[in-house]
């Protein structure tokens, strides 16, 4: 069976095509400025050359009829007709409190994604606008949602509950969800692999670096704890978000400032972070270049961002009582061999030693730490993707 797997966003729509006989993948491809004018697909076909199209389109639903146009043309598409395509699968990135796992998608599940508009705002309406337009353009076959909450849902209560007026999470479901299940759920799947050991019986601390940064404690597959809250600005430094801060800086901000409640919202997700202290980007290449050239604030933006995460893998090591290995995922803990480094860097009584030389890689699976590292450093490139065919196919077959 072939799987289409979307991710749609406000103007873009991601999506994949995996061959689930050997899941491999066929094609991939992205949709950018959908309803802004200067509309471009991008569509990489597996073994063939890259095609470019530019064609503005109104909305997600014309998006999606590109891409199947795409998909089939008699040159560089990938099957035949759209009947090859068995099920789709749907990139959600809030499941609220009802979904620990992918399902298929009827009019509950359609009705629990839209109850979730007001607790993810930016994310889940063009979620729900990608799968409409799919189920209007594929009616015969399974839509499956696949929610960034779901894997967190294991956690216990003391660790997704804050301490605020009980109301507030009885009323409003205001709690601990996290985000960047589906990469923290593969990474962990395969760091048991490759230390040989049962996924059940493995304690694993994730890491997804990316522009957006999450991290988790996992204790045999269930997810203990994790860092991102009640929405994505909890917890790490990310590209443009401040993670964790006193919640009052947000009031006395908002006066000193004059913001009001967007534009708060502006400040602490899209101006701050690694952006907002360095004054330099929001991308870390771009961070470490101004930092090596002596920019003492680009310097000051990585020593927090390393502070934070060593905060977090100290909090999740006691959680845990010990954990078997670290994971480093996403563009940057992939990519970033120099951020690994200064992570791990004086974490030895913790029995994290890494060997700097063997770190020294990109986006390959490798285990980096030291012959006598107690915990294993791992480095894996996440693919949520898979993940997300792999449960739209096993929902479907
Ligand atoms: P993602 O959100 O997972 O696509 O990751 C994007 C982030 O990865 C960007 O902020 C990039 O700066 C970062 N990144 C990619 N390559 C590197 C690298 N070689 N060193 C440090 N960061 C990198």
């Amino acid at each position: 069976m072939k799987i289409l797997v979307v991710n749609a966003g406000s103007s873009s729509i991601k999506y994949q095509v995996v061959d689930m006989t050997d899941e491999s993948l066929l094609a991939k491809g992205l949709v950018d400025r959908v309803g802004i004018p200067g509309t471009t697909l991008e569509h990489e076909p597996v073994g063939k050359d890259e095609v470019v199209i530019k064609k503005d389109l109104p909305d997600h639903t014309e998006g999606m009829k590109l891409v199947l146009e795409v998909l089939t043309n008699e040159e560089y598409g990938v099957v035949k007709s759209m009947d090859e395509i068995g099920a789709v699968g749907h990139r959600v990135v809030h499941g609220g409190e009802d979904f620990s796992e992918s399902v298929i998608i009827d009019d509950n599940v359609v009705k629990a994604i839209r109850d979730c508009f007001d607790i993810a705002p930016l994310h889940n309406p063009p979620n729900l606008m990608g799968i409409e337009a799919c189920q209007n353009l594929m009616p015969n076959v399974n839509h499956v949602a696949v929610f960034d909450t779901a894997f967190h849902q294991t956690m216990e209560p003391e660790n997704y509950m804050y301490a605020l007026p009980y109301e507030a999470y009885e009323k409003f479901k205001v709690r601990r969800y996290g985000f960047h299940g589906t990469s923290h759920k593969y990474v962990a799947d395969r760091a048991a692999s490759m230390l040989g050991k049962p996924y059940e019986d493995c304690k694993v601390i994730t890491l997804h670096l990316g522009n957006g940064a999450s991290m988790a404690a996992i204790d045999g597959g269930n997810v203990v704890d994790t860092s991102m809250g009640f929405t994505p600005l909890q917890g790490l430094v990310m590209g443009t978000r401040s993670g964790d801060i006193d919640p009052a800086i947000v009031f006395f901000l908002m006066e000193k400032l004059g913001l009001d409640f967007s534009e708060a919202n502006n400040y602490f997700n899209k101006k701050s972070g690694m952006l907002g202290v360095s004054g330099v980007s929001n991308d870390l290449r771009d961070i470490l270049e101004a930092a090596s050239s002596g920019n003492e604030r680009a310097q000051l933006a990585l020593d927090i961002y390393y502070n934070r995460v060593k905060s977090y893998i100290g909090s999740y090591m006691a959680k845990l009582n010990g954990c078997d290995c670290l994971v480093f995922t996403a563009g940057v803990g992939e990519n970033g061999y120099d951020i690994r480094e200064n992570i791990c860097k004086d974490l030895e009584f913790l029995g994290i030693k890494m060997d700097t030389e063997k770190n020294k890689v990109r986006g390959k699976e490798v285990d980096v730490a030291t012959e006598d590292s107690k915990v294993r450093i791992l480095v894996i490139p996440t693919n949520e993707e898979l993940v997300i065919a792999r449960d739209t196919y096993n929902l479907s077959k």
